[in-house]
This record gives C-alpha cells, structure tokens and sequence, in this order.
C-alpha cells in the first residue's frame, strides 16, 4: 500500500521543537510516557476482554517489551494492547489532542515545572523527540476487520502514514532511532531504573531485553501499616506521571458500610497558581482492574484536588460509565472517602499544623466551596478554616478563637479588603481596647463562609461593623438625639445620603465610621452585588461620631452656630465620605473633589481675615 505524507499542524511542529531543542534536563521521562501510553492501551484491552464481543487476539499475553539495540541504536517499546488502525494513528498520534496544548507552549516559556507540565497536558507521545532523529509506530486495532498501520516521521513538520498488507498481532510497536546525544537510553541498565522510578506499579509484566524488571503490587492493597513513606511517594509519582512529593496522603481499608480499599494523595501544589484548574481525578478499580481513569463521581466537586485510586469488591466489575454516577454503592464510597479526609485533616491540624497550614495556602479554597455548597460535613469544614486575628501573625481556628475571648457566644470578624487595610479600620479600636480578638478576613470568598455559616457550634458569626455589634451599647449612643442640637441638625443634612447620624459606642481614638443597619447587607458583599450587577444600588450607611475627638468638637462648633450654613454642610458631607472610604466604598469622585476645593476656599479665606 502507498505511504501519505501530511504536515504536522504548525503549533505540533513548534511543540517539538521545544522538546528537540530546548529540554535537555528531563530527558528521561520520554520512556515513562511511552510506558504509560502503553498501560493505558493494555487497561483499554482489558476492559473490552469483560465483555463478549469479537477481539483481535482475545485472551493473548497483556504486557510490554523493552529492547534496545545499542549497536545500531534502535530502541523498541511494544504493548499488546488496544492498538490503532491509519485513522486512529493520524488523529491520536498526528495532532495534540488536548486543547491545553496551546497554553502548554506559552507556560512552557517561564516555567521550571516542565517536567510537571508535560504530563499534565497529554503531550506526552512528542517527548520522544527529545531523544529520538526517528520515530515509526507500528500498530493493529482490536477491532478483528482492521487493517495494521504504520506511523512515521522525523519530528521535523511532517509525518507519514501506511495501511500495512500484512497483518500483525494486536498492539502498538513504537521504534525509535535514536539520536547521537542519547546513547544513554540505550543502556539496559538506565532504562530498568528509569522503569523502576516511574512506572514499577504497572500492573502489566514489563521486560527490558527480555528480562523481567521487577515489579510492585498494587500498592493499595496492602495493609496500610506494612507501606513504607517512599512506596507512597513513589506510587504518587506513578499515578501523576510527575517528579514531586504529595503534601499528604491517606490509606483506608475499610469493610463497612462497603468494601473499600483507597489511596488518596494532597498534592504538592495547587494548579490554581499557574493558573490552571485542579482536575486531579481519582482512578476506579474493582478487584484491581481500572474500570475507569477519572472518576468525578468518587468526590464531590469541592475535593477535585485529590489525586488517588479507589477499589471495592463491591463495584460490579462491568459498571457502565453512564451508571457510576447513580451506583448506590458509589454513592457509599463517596460518602465514606469524603468523611475520611475531612477526619485526616482534622488529625493534620492538631497533630502536624505546619502540613496543615500548607495544605491550606495551597487548597483552602476548596475546603471553603465545600462549606458554602452545603456539603453535609459542612461543620467539621468550619472547625478547618484559619484566620488571622487582628495584631497577629498567626492564624488561629474558630475553636481556638473561643478559647481566648472573654465573650463566650459571639466569634467577631471583620471583612471588605485586604488585610492592611481592615487593619487600619475604627471599628477594631473598641475590640482592641476591651482585649477582644476579631478575625479579619480578606478574602471575598471568606465573606461567603461566614454568612453561610452563620454560626459556629453555639457562637454566632458577628460582623463588627454591624450597628448591633457594640460590647455595651448603653453609653453615649442612648443620648436622645432630638435634644442634641448638633445631632438634630447633622441628620438633616445628611437625609437621603445616611440612614442615621448619631454618637458611637465603639470609637476610641478615631473621629467617626460608618456601620451598616442590623439588616443590611456588608459593604463586601456590596461590592461583589455590584460587580454582578451594575444597577445595584448600594444600602445607606449610619455614620457614627466619637463626641470626644477634637474634629467632631470643631465641627460640632461650626454646625450648631448656625453662622456658615455652606461651610456646615460641606462639612458634614466630607465627614461622611471620610468615613465610606474607610469602610472601602467608592464616593463620587467629582463630587467629592468639588467639595473638597470649596472647603479649601474656605480654609484659605480664613486665614487672610
Ligand atoms: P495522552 O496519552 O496524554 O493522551 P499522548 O500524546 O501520549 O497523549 O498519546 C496520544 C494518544 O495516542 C493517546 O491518547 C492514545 O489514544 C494514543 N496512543 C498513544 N500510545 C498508544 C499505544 N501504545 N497504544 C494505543 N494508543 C496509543
């Protein structure tokens, strides 16, 4: 048959010449991919043997053959798995498949995590260019019609491709010659370490030249005490086809409520930051057969970091993918993972806090979806948050928060910017002098946790700048206002710009703030409504005055003296802007400067009189 030549697409060509150039230090990790290519291929055979219809070489051998040829530098990988016919090896094997591919190129640029990357992104059959001046796949479909098919190319732009006349046993045959500059891969020796480094858990025999490399049993199915801290790691190396240790990991064994035998690991680091998602995955086996590679249905959506394995004896061997979301008895698997790694970090907190912590920077956000999406370990998810307390460099939890206050039944925070900010806000003065800790919490996303919660065990979630949240609200506040002339007239000033004027309770050295109405809503969760929805309309504020500070004295002069009703109200306004920009609220800017300019005016007129 004749041979067709195309051109590789322009991004596949550049791809390749970044792993034929540019990646010298990682070089190895070409023979890991196309190991787990090949188990891969095996997995797929061995799924397809459960059921009854017609297979190439049904019942044949399931494994992978290493060889290389020093002499003439060829090295060979071949698997008996679910191989490929023209079309499958053009569209598989001919183009990136992964619509990541594109990002890859541009992250690849300022990132040391190559090594990572490439895993990640399923381009993984092109780093054989690295090692390899020519590549030919060699393949037979599954499918008993098919014809077997050829693959070949140099890496350069482009490839070949041929229906074979002859037939061939099932599986995939990729050949390399291998260039000059790697010599080393050729060496027996280093190939069996780079096997044993990377892919010792495969469940198929692999042979280098003939000879067995020796092998690991499914790790998860030992008992977890006899399982040693490197068989972890090098297991997670294996499933994450990556070169970096996991933050953490459990091991469960379990016979009840279902038989269950799981590995789940806590990443090193959280994609978020390279700014990819987390798709971790966790692979299905029932009886150590992959059912399937990445089941979402296993977690919920908020522990999609994990990565792991999950076998039960229970799963029915022949589960269709379409069911395992409605499969009672996943449904029980997934209740009993979830409750165990909520307990593991638990024990993470108390007994390793510095893990814990990590653990935390790198997938606390997960942790805090899981209690806004009501996960029914919600609770347990809050005793996990870490806060920083005002005037702390530590973060504490709520449970250690209720044990340093004085006032039992009441956890205090403050929300609505970034941390040096809420520092500098009045509303702490009154906490800080009466020895109270208030939790302040940057993040958009903590907002949403405390108003989800609303409580933690019996202490209600106050927020400080809430107008009922005073520690002793019968002081200054109770004055009536009607008989306080300068109260009287600032409120009619400020009718339709705050809800009310009055004296506060809780400012100690600074002039004035603003708190929101007992039902309104917080100045954050404001600014994230109007980031929805520009229309959004903004509650009124009430603006609180420290009666005692010199500034509110002046004014308080000016105000009740009737005689510069201008100067009085441009005063009164600017109080109030003062304090919503202190609260992080935008003013009208032009407004605000022209205000500004006037009581400049009048600043400067004063002083030539
Ligand atoms: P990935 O494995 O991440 O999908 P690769 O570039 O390594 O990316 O492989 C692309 C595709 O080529 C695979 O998804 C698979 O469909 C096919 N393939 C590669 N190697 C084999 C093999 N040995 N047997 C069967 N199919 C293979």
């Amino acid at each position: 048959m004749t041979a067709k030549k195309k051109k590789f697409k322009s991004e596949v060509s550049q791809l390749m010449n970044i792993l034929a150039h540019s990646l010298y230090k990682d070089r190895e990790i070409f023979l890991r991919e196309l190991v787990s290519n090949s188990i891969d291929a095996l997995n797929k055979v061995r799924i397809r043997e459960l059921s009854e219809g017609e297979l190439k070489d049904r019942g044949s051998e399931l494994k992978i053959e290493i060889e290389a040829d020093e002499k003439n530098r060829i090295l060979i990988v071949r698997d008996t798995g679910i191989g490929m016919n023209e079309k499958e090896l053009v569209q598989n094997i001919g183009t990136i498949a992964h619509s990541g591919s594109k990002a890859f190129l541009e992250k690849l640029g300022d990132s040391d995590d190559a090594k990572e990357l490439i895993g990640q992104f399923g381009v993984g059959f092109y780093s054989v260019f690295m090692v390899a001046e020519q590549v030919t796949v060699t393949s037979r479909s599954a499918d008993p019609d098919e014809k077997a098919a050829m693959w070949m190319s140099d890496g350069r732009d482009s490839f070949e491709t041929e229906v074979l006349s002859e037939d061939r046993p099932r599986g995939t045959e990729v050949k390399l010659r291998m260039r000059e500059d790697a010599a080393e891969f050729l060496k027996p020796e280093r190939l069996k370490a780079i096997v044993r480094r990377y892919s010792a858990f495969s469940p198929f025999p692999i042979s280098i030249n003939g000879e067995k490399v020796e092998q690991e049993k499914p790790l998860w199915q030992i008992q977890p005490a006899q399982v040693k801290k490197e068989q972890y790691q090098s297991f997670y190396r294996y499933l994450t086809h990556g070169d970096t240790e996991p933050l953490s990991w459990l091991h469960i064994h379990s016979d009840a409520p279902v038989d269950l035998k799981a590995m789940l690991f806590i990443p090193s680091f959280s994609m978020l930051k390279l700014g990819f998602e987390d798709e971790g995955g966790v692979r299905l086996y029932c009886r150590k057969v992959l059912i399937e590679d990445k089941t979402e249905d296993l977690l919920p959506g908020w522990l999609r970091f994990l990565r792991g394995v999950v076998d039960s004896e229970d799963v029915e061997l022949n589960v269709a993918r379409e069911t395992i979301q409605n499969n009672p008895v996943i449904r029980k698997i997934r209740a009993t993972l979830v409750s165990r790694v909520v307990k593991h970090l638990s024990k993470l907190l108390k007994k390793e806090r510095d893990t814990f912590e990590k653990i935390f920077d790198e997938f606390g956000i997960y942790l805090k979806e899981g209690i806004v999406r009501e996960d029914p370990e919600k609770d347990r998810l809050a005793s996990l948050m870490l806060f920083y307390p005002d005037g702390e460099e530590k973060r504490i939890t709520f449970d250690e928060y209720l044990e340093k206050t004085p006032e039992k039944g009441k956890i205090y925070y403050l929300t609505g910017g970034e941390k040096k900010l809420l520092e500098k806000s009045p509303h702490l003065e009154h906490f800080r002098k009466k020895g109270i800790p208030v939790l302040l919490l940057p993040a958009p996303v903590d907002e949403f946790v405390v108003t989800h919660l609303q409580k933690y065990k019996d202490a209600e979630l106050t927020l400080i700048t809430r107008e009922d949240a005073v520690l002793d609200s019968k002081e200054k506040s109770q004055e009536k206002k009607e008989e306080d002339a300068f109260l009287v007239k600032m409120n009619q000033i400020l009718k339709g710009r705050a809800e009310e004027v009055r004296y506060s309770d809780r400012l100690v050295d600074s002039p004035y703030c603003v708190v929101s109405p007992k039902d309104g809503l917080s100045s954050s969760m404001e600014q994230m409504m109007r980031a929805m929805n520009r229309e959004f309309q903004p509650g009124k504020r009430i603006l609180e005055l420290n009666p005692e500070h010199p500034l509110i004295q002046s004014v308080r002069e000016i105000v009740t003296s009737g005689k510069n009703g201008e100067l009085a109200t441009l005063m009164a306004n600017q109080l109030l802007d003062n304090a919503l920009l202190l609260d992080n609220q935008a003013p009208d800017v032009n407004e605000m400067v022209e205000r500004i300019n006037r009581l400049i005016e009048n600043a400067a007129a004063k002083k030539e009189n």
